[in-house]
């Protein structure tokens, strides 16, 4: 007897996902998967990495085939299939085959939408320009390629600083090509805090990648035989062979919504936990659908192959009769930049504040440390940069950012499971990992992190920030504790010279009416100085990451003298 007749729609990351696990589930299940595009389950997060020829062959991006779905598992692909309309009454799908041309019906007992989500079509004039690319399918990346092999490009434009425009940038230059970057909003990578980011622009800046924050591209337009000029709000331009636009994704909805099917808010599919649509007889998946942040508690959009992937999964089970929910998402994410990673699980303190949520209900804290990605008397240490968000009522880890060249992406994950778990930040501070000299450190930067905001939850230090440095108030004293060349090489303005050395001997010189904020290089040396200071009956406080970071912070956001000057937040 023939089971369930189970038909999917879009054949990839969530798509390609669920079908399988449908047929681990059930042998008797029908199972079809209708696909739009020439391929089936293909790597986009490859395609960057094709243009730049660190993936060569185009088949190596071809994670399975229609004949590998038929032998292995025994579904039917068929491709070059669009689902054009769904008859929810009648349990009936509308295909459009594109080679024939033919439209005929398929019917359903369950239906999984997994269509993806389209790249955002900015209102730009120009965009339909020979040399001007989207980057979604390999037949994008692949006329990329060929503009870059056979008509010699020597320069692009990205425009959009998100991860897709930066990994597009970096593989650019790995083929020799001059690359800007254009960016409309104040910061690369907007789903990031700018002080974290900001290291990514120096790297681009030290490959030769002109960034340009706050531009606006208004238009694009022929340039003859040099290719395309993009003009900007501003009146500036650049003149291009090849202009890529990637400013994020949109989900993709039409059908659903021309089914009737639920849309929510910000234009993604909605669903409730067991994947299902506002149709018990139809789930949906992936990058079309809203989910829920679960720090937050709002909806949101994360378009990853990741949760896509996971949700997939939990459609087929739930199609297959088991109880299982999707938990929702935190955000997990890494971009790789030449040598360096930038990692983000949870929202940023941006969201955070954007959202209103940052002193209430979580009367939020943050604390920066810098340490070694290894044990520093192991060769080849290198530093990550570390930012964790919590609640100061109850030590609750909220979020988590990372940057350096080693060990960040660890560590986020590391601090993405105890996130997922309700973890807090006495749970990093007795977290038990891996340690040799060549790999961690006995004390983790997982169990750092967790150690200096423990002492910040339990009492122990109050920590002040690199932005508390711009309006210091007249009864507070600034005290850097680093050593003499330290500080001639550069201070806080205003701030008096004690190195920690010399601290308790000096201490007389320190006026008890004020409160003492206390600063070194990444945070650790004036942690001590906080705490000697506090014991003998001062009000100090710690600078979290120390001059390092407020240096990077005034950077980040324009303040200090040099490229960026003049930009405000
Ligand atoms: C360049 C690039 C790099 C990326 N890198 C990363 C990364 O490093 N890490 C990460 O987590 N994520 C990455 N992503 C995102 C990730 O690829 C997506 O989140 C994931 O593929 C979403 O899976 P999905 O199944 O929802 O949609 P998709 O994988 O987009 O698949 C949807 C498919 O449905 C088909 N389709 C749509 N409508 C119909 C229809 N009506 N009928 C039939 N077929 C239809 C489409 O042709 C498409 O093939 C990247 C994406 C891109 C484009």
């Amino acid at each position: 007897m023939k089971g369930k007749r189970i038909c999917i729609v879009g054949g990839v990351a969530g798509g390609a996902s669920c079908a399988a696990r449908a047929r681990r589930l059930d042998e008797r299940a029908e199972i079809i998967i209708f696909e739009r595009g020439p391929f089936v389950s293909f790597a986009n997060c490859g395609l960057p990495y094709y243009v730049g020829d660190v993936i060569r062959r185009e088949e190596h991006l071809l994670v399975a085939t229609p004949e590998m779905f038929r032998q292995r598992f025994n579904i039917e692909v068929r491709l070059h299939s669009e689902v054009v309309g769904i008859d929810r009454e009648g349990r009936r799908i509308l295909v459009r085959d594109h080679q024939t041309g033919r439209d005929y019906h398929e019917a359903y007992d369950a239906l999984v939408l997994a269509p993806g989500a389209s790249p955002v079509r900015p209102p730009i004039e120009g965009l339909d320009l020979p040399g001007v690319f989207f980057v979604r399918t390999i037949p994008d990346s692949r006329a990329i390629r060929r503009m870059i092999d056979e008509r010699n490009a020597g320069s692009a434009v990205v425009v959009g600083g998100g991860y897709i425009g930066l990994e597009m940038t970096e593989n650019l230059v790995r083929r020799g090509l001059q690359v800007t970057v254009l960016e409309m909003q104040r910061q690369l990578m907007p789903a990031c805090d700018p002080e974290m980011v900001w290291p990514l622009q120096e790297v681009l800046a030290e490959k030769g990648v002109d960034v340009r924050l706050g531009a606006q591209v208004e238009r694009i337009k022929e340039a003859g035989s040099e290719g395309l000029t993009v003009r900007l709000r501003s009146g500036e331009s650049v003149r291009a062979p090849l202009v890529i636009v990637a400013v994020g994704v949109r989900p993709e909805v039409q059908l659903a919504r021309d089914a009737g099917l639920t849309v929510g808010q910000l234009g993604g599919i909605r669903v409730d936990d067991k994947m299902q649509t506002s149709d018990p007889a139809i789930w949906a998946v992936g990058d079309a659908v809203e989910v829920v942040h679960v720090v937050t508690g709002r909806q949101t959009l994360l378009p990853l192959a990741g949760p896509a992937n996971r949700q997939g999964r939990i459609a087929a089970d739930v199609i297959c009769g088991r109880d299982v929910r999707f938990r929702g998402v935190q955000g997990t994410a890494v971009v790789g930049l030449f040598d360096h990673v930038l990692t983000i699980t949870g929202p940023s303190e941006k969201t955070l504040k954007a959202l209103g949520l940052w002193n209430d209900p979580y009367d939020c804290e943050k604390i920066y440390l810098h340490p070694g990605h290894h044990a520093s008397y192991y060769p080849g240490a290198e530093t990550i940069a570390m930012k964790l968000v919590f609640s100061r009522k109850d030590g609750k880890i909220l979020g988590f950012q990372a940057v350096g060249k080693k060990g960040a992406v660890r560590r986020t994950d590391v601090i993405a499971m105890a996130m997922q778990k309700g973890g807090t930040v006495f749970d990093l501070e007795e977290a038990e990992l891996c340690y040799a000299p060549q790999f961690g450190s006995a004390k983790d930067p997982v169990n750092l992190a967790g150690m200096i905001a423990a002492n910040v939850v339990r009492g122990d230090v109050d920590v002040v920030h690199a932005e508390d440095m711009d309006r210091v108030p007249q009864d507070v004293l600034v005290l850097d504790v680093r050593e003499p060349f330290e500080f001639r090489r550069g201070h806080i303005p205003g701030a008096v010279h004690i190195p920690l050395g010399a601290l308790r001997q000096r201490m007389d010189e320190l006026p008890r009416d004020r409160e003492i904020w206390a600063y070194c290089y990444v945070g650790q040396r004036s942690y001590v100085a906080a705490r000697a200071l506090r014991q003998y009956g001062y009000r100090a406080k710690n600078l979290s990451g120390g001059y390092r970071s407020y240096t990077t912070w005034r950077k980040a956001l324009g303040k200090a003298s040099g490229v960026f000057e003049g930009q405000g937040r």
